[in-house]
């Protein structure tokens, strides 16, 4: 059987035709779909005997609910789903003025091993399919029985460790026979991986691109993301000036502040340099502490001061508001929490 969510509308079309129905049925379907009627059975503009077909190919693969926390001003609600094959991920929904906000994960755990992550502990277990992220929006949407609006993929896994089955997954949420969620409300999170950022910055998105950079020096870099061993600091700046040069798009730097690693003033004024001119924002993470490593919070003054020295040169700076703090809404937190049994806050 074949998860239908992971289909495109052309896909459906050929799939109705080689079986003898009418390339029409794929859009009623996707209809159906799309508007949150997850039951081959409820598709009442279809004939019976298309259902029946349909039910014998496929299935609409929608995850289990296994848990859910909400935050307590009920801005972040966090949500551990089961897919298909028992495997567990976690998805955080996020009400804004603007809108709900989803951030998605993209694989089942991380291999990329980057220190200040949850996520990456127990590596790799497996890609996630273009369907089942679709899903998570969906089952989400089906929960708070509200619209999605903005899709962030900076949930479990790199991106662009998948990199196929995230093209196919924003091509149906971007179209508009699938979510219909445009490409300037959704922003795809990397850890820095040079020729994939190139890729995409070829198929000319206008979707944001954040990038996990952390460290002003590749010396502080390696030292909580494995992946700088591979790729420089001054490969990642030369891809993104490509990429803006390409989309004219804004990138996002992230930066995870650790105490006594990466926050010094002295930082702040190379970070600085290296994103001199550039059209960027960086927006500063203080990072979450979690059991498993030793990494410590920066103290909210230091916060305060490395924003000012990039802002003192005119690189647009935020800090990221703090959601979820109260429900392990950080990266991997609760999935791990789950699988050791461990009771939540
Ligand atoms: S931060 Fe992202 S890329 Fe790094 S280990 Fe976690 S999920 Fe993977």
């Amino acid at each position: 059987m074949i998860n239908i969510l992971d289909m495109d509308l052309e896909e459906l079309k050929q799939w109705m035709k080689s079986n003898g129905e009418s390339k029409f049925r794929a859009k009623q379907v996707f209809d159906w779909i799309y508007k949150d009627i997850c039951e081959f059975e409820n598709m009442n503009n279809i004939p019976q005997s298309v259902r029946g077909k349909l039910q014998t190919y496929f299935y609409i693969g929608i995850p289990r609910l296994i848990e859910e926390y909400t935050s307590k001003n009920n801005d972040t609600r966090k949500y551990l789903f089961e897919l298909g094959d028992g495997n567990l991920i976690e998805c955080v929904v996020m009400k804004y003025k603007h809108g709900n906000s989803i951030c998605i994960s993209t694989q089942v755990g991380c291999r990329m091993g980057c220190k200040f992550c949850a996520s990456t502990i127990g590596g790799m277990i497996r890609n996630i399919s273009p369907g089942e992220m679709l899903a998570q929006i969906l089952k989400a949407q089906q929960l708070i029985n509200e619209r999605i609006s903005n899709v962030v993929l900076m949930g479990s896994g790199e991106p662009f460790d998948n990199f196929d089955n995230v093209m196919k997954f924003l091509e149906i949420v971007n179209s508009e026979n699938g979510l219909n969620i445009g490409q300037r409300h959704i922003t795809i999170s990397t850890c820095g991986i040079v020729p994939k950022i190139k890729e995409f910055a070829d198929f000319n998105m206008q979707i944001t691109l954040a990038i996990s950079l952390h460290a002003p020096s590749d010396e502080i870099r390696v030292k909580s993301m494995p992946i700088a061993n591979k790729y420089s600091i001054a490969e990642i700046i030369d891809v993104s000036k490509y990429y803006i040069d390409k989309t004219n798009r804004r990138i996002t730097f992230e930066y995870a502040l650790v105490k006594g690693l990466n926050d010094s003033k002295q930082d702040a004024e190379k970070l600085s340099a290296l994103l001199k001119d550039m059209l960027c924002h960086v927006n500063l993470i203080p990072v979450n502490e979690i059991k498993e490593n030793e990494l410590e919070r920066s103290s909210n003054d230091d916060v305060t001061e490395f924003k000012r020295v990039l802002e003192a040169n005119n690189i647009q700076t935020t800090i990221r508001r703090e959601m979820g703090l109260d429900i392990n809404a950080a990266c991997g937190q609760l999935r791990r929490s789950h699988i050791k049994g461990e009771e939540l806050k």
